[in-house]
């Protein structure tokens, strides 16, 4: 049978359907709402915006979320082409009216001719057939038990917890050293994973007391139900006492900072490479329920971290996602069983952006494979391809979390370095390569 099955109709599973079926392909989305709820989707419709109606920075020039909507719209991108009808005024960004937005969406999938839906949840993975998973960060507790039963159980998470991460380049290394604790590790990759940051007395109490005062956000109602069990947040571990934080993420022992040989640091922020380019690090063990605002203050008093650029920063959310670094192929199958593709958010990456790219992926992978061919992966150099090289082996598949699209992941533009103008620079070198790349790939690499 050469139809397509998608599992959900959010974000990615629509532009799944929509460029399988533009591709000639049949597709049957398989949605559960309404008849089955989540705790945060408030209609029927596909494509629902479950929270904010921003699709981001629309700067395709200098902002790699906007060079991912630049990809898309090159692509015939339903969600894209959805969003631009209703617009709403938002300066750089893309904000959408969101009701109107996905009952577009809706309309456009009931409308074509190759795509039909039928609603209700699917508990179990299908055993043939060609199948894209695109359920989302609340993925259905019956299909999220039938997944991990598939892949073990520690390979999908119910909960992100994710620690800010710090641009390399930004961290001032007069302050900060590289080593491991106790010097472990075989490899110099290994040796060379960790950055230490380095506190005396006042300034940890100081950190703490701006640990407490910092707002946070609440989890969501029937957010946290059954499931968040470790991880806790950063700024929790410190109201438990002034010391726990000295004990535990910020212990100075096994360290020595070759910046002051013989003063013994009182606490140290550790550092951790978060993907093979070491572009990229995150702070360890400080997943944190602060709001945004309030993280880069606080996060800048660390010494070395003063002139921080963050990637992305902290948060402790619901979501289903896979370990995709040791699940996924670079054509989103999942290894064990090839005639199942995943898509959108529960591939780890994080945003509606994101997970409507992975889903265009998947869409145009699993239709290919149909008519006998196969698509190259798009070349890392792209936003999209920038993240799917991530999500399926370029990040640290032992601290895998949920990664939102930015110029960390991209491979690095020689001979452009330092400074204001020079970062306006490089991420103009980055968006032009990248819609080159794309273009190619879009005219070429659909046959392999
Ligand atoms: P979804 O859009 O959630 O689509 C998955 C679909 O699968 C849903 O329609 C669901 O009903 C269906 N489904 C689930 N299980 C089954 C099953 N077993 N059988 C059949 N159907 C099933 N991202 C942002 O960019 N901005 C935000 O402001 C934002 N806020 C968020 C707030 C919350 C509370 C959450 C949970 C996530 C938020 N996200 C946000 C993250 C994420 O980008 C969105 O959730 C995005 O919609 C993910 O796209 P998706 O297609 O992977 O999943």
């Amino acid at each position: 049978d050469n139809t397509l099955h998608i599992i959900g109709g959010g974000m990615a599973g629509s532009e799944a359907a929509w460029q399988a079926a533009h591709l000639g392909i049949k597709v049957v989305i398989h949605e559960m709402r309404p008849q089955v709820e989540t705790f945060a989707h408030q209609t029927g419709l596909l494509g629902e915006m479950v929270c904010s109606n921003s699709f981001r920075s629309d700067d395709s020039e200098q902002n790699a979320v906007g060079l991912l909507h630049w990809e898309m719209r090159q692509a015939n991108g339903l969600i894209m082409q959805t969003a631009e009808k209703h617009r709403l005024p938002a300066g750089g960004a893309l904000a959408v009216d969101r009701d109107p937005f996905a009952q577009s969406v809706t309309d456009a999938i009931m409308a074509h001719p190759n795509i039909s839906v039928e609603y209700g949840e699917i508990t179990a993975l299908p055993d043939t057939g060609h199948w894209i998973i695109a359920t989302g960060p609340l993925t259905s507790s019956n299909l999220g038990a039938a997944i991990a039963a598939e892949t073990g159980a520690e390979a999908l998470a119910f909960f992100d917890a994710i620690a800010p991460i710090v641009y390399h380049d930004s961290i001032d290394m007069s302050k900060a050293w590289m080593q491991s604790r106790y010097d472990k590790g075989e490899t110099e990759e290994e040796r060379t994973a960790y950055l230490n940051c380095p506190m005396d007395k006042d300034q940890y109490y100081a950190f703490i007391d701006a640990l407490a005062a910092a707002e946070k956000t609440e989890f969501h109602e029937n957010e946290t139900a059954g499931y968040f069990d470790g991880c806790l947040p950063i700024e929790v571990m410190a109201e438990r006492g002034r010391e726990t934080l000295r004990f535990g993420p910020m212990k100075p022992v096994g360290l020595t900072n070759p910046h002051q040989p013989d003063v013994k640091a009182y606490a140290v922020v550790q550092l951790r490479r978060d993907n093979k380019l070491g572009t990229l690090y995150n702070i360890v063990g400080f997943q944190t329920k602060m709001k945004y605002g309030a993280q880069t203050e606080v996060f800048k008093r660390i010494p070395g971290l003063e002139n921080a650029s963050f990637a992305r920063l902290g948060g402790i959310h619901r979501n289903t996602f896979l370990n995709s670094p040791t699940l996924l192929d670079g054509q989103m199958r999942l290894k064990s069983r090839p005639n199942i593709r995943f898509a959108g958010q529960i591939t780890g990456v994080e945003g509606y952006v994101e997970s409507a790219a992975m889903g265009l992926l998947a869409g145009r992978m699993a239709a290919a494979e149909i008519l006998g061919t196969q698509i190259d992966t798009p070349p890392p150099t792209t936003a999209t391809g920038a993240l799917i090289t991530h999500i399926s082996g370029g990040a640290e598949a032992k601290t895998f979390q949920p990664m939102n699209v930015n110029f960390g992941l991209f491979p690095p533009v020689e001979g452009l370095k330092g400074g204001r103008r020079g970062r306006k620079d490089r991420y103009k070198a980055y968006t032009d390569r990248a819609k080159l790349d794309w273009q190619s790939w879009l005219s070429t690499g659909q046959e392999g």
